[in-house]
């Protein structure tokens, strides 16, 4: 793959290279140690690298050490049961919440699953709700936070509709390449989405923070090319962003492919499916056992050490032992996907029942 581009799409494959490639190619900032310095207890992504980059998060650090307003937003295409992609960013979310003390901004695109995947609004409202209860039970407060439908937030559509007038279709063409006119407009719709909370109704100018995967970065693009160009209209801050890298698929592949439930866990999966995934994914082991022994497996290219880095172990040390044990040659594949599927089965089988208990709350909040 070396010296092929890196394609960013937000609403199809992206193809991911070279990482380090990424600053140039797309103006984004490397996340520093300087930055790391000034951020109190960094979360899992940030210390371990999985958020990589960033645009103007130097900006949103420097609001919230002024205690000037700040608020952080993201969403979910309520298309399906949520995975751990999904899970990412509503980890992040949640962590601004409880560090910054930001309010947090959810949107359900249920507009872009409707265009996109074609998806009734009725049919994505049901999976949202799913979607809603799996968020609350990974810990985001309500009472912080405000979740809602594309379809039902007028505000977001006719920002939508003004948005538009300011884009040419060249312009969509550079972000995007050669789409249906739908798939622009639920680009439209997103900016609405990332600024609504700059609206007086939210008390007015602040600085947004959207943690988003990095294939997400020409909907970010597009948004602060928007707000330069609606400056007689609004005066909007331009939105900040992380980027996390994007986890393969537990067949290795770039990204999950939704035709192939076993390439991917869903935080519903019963915890004995899930175990069938994990045992069936693929590892960094060599060809015999004894070869393993002498030359150690190679945790970089398992799905299964990603798993851990990425959701399933939070304690660094932790994470450096297995590490150092699948190096050495210490510990197999065979043992180390049993010990990592209990964890996954537990994590899965405590998730559930507190979902089961934000059910109801989900509904509420989603109601027309
Ligand atoms: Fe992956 Fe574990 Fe095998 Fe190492 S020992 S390659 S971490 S499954």
């Amino acid at each position: 793959m070396e010296g092929k581009k890196n394609v960013l799409d937000p609403f199809g494959t992206s193809l991911i290279t070279d990482y380090s490639r990424l600053f140039k190619e797309f103006g984004l900032k490397p996340i520093t140690q300087e930055i790391l310095k000034r951020i109190k207890n960094p979360s899992r992504y940030l210390r371990r690298g999985i958020t990589f980059a960033h645009r103007d998060l130097d900006k949103f650090l420097n609001a919230f050490e002024k205690d000037e307003p700040i608020a952080v937003m993201s969403g979910i295409k309520p298309s399906n049961e949520f995975h751990l992609g999904s899970k990412m960013t509503a980890d992040e979310i949640i962590y601004y919440q409880k560090e910054f003390k930001a309010k947090v901004f959810y949107c359900i695109a249920d507009l872009e699953s409707l265009v996109d995947n074609q998806i009734p609004l009725e049919e994505a409202k049901k999976i949202a709700i799913g979607n809603v209860a799996d968020i609350l039970a990974l810990g985001l407060d309500p009472k912080n936070a405000f979740i809602y439908r594309q379809s039902q937030e007028k505000r977001v559509t006719n920002l939508a509709y003004l948005f538009s007038r300011k884009i040419t279709l060249n312009h969509l063409r550079s972000l995007y390449g050669e789409r249906h006119i739908g798939l622009y407009f639920a680009a439209f719709t997103q900016a609405g989405d990332i600024l609504l909370p700059q609206l007086k109704d939210f008390d007015g100018p602040k600085h947004v923070l959207v943690p988003v995967g990095i294939d997400q970065d020409p909907h970010i693009k597009l948004t602060r090319d928007i707000v330069a160009r609606v400056k007689d209209q609004f005066n909007f801050t331009l939105p900040s962003a992380t980027y996390h890298k994007l986890q393969r698929s537990l067949k290795g592949e770039s990204k999950m492919s939704k035709r192939d439930p076993m390439s991917f866990l869903v935080l519903n999966d019963s915890p004995e499916i899930a175990k069938k995934k994990i045992l069936n994914a693929i590892d960094g082991g060599r060809k015999t056992a004894k070869e393993q022994r002498e030359l150690g497996g190679e945790p970089e290219k398992c799905v299964i050490y990603e798993l851990c880095l990425f959701h399933f172990i939070e304690n660094d040390e932790e994470l450096k032992k297995l590490y150092e044990d699948c190096k050495s040659g210490k510990i197999l594949c065979g043992e180390c996907k049993q010990r990592v599927a209990e964890i996954v089965a537990k994590f899965l089988e405590e998730h559930q029942k507190r979902r089961e208990k934000f059910m109801d709350k989900a509904r509420e909040i989603l109601e027309d």
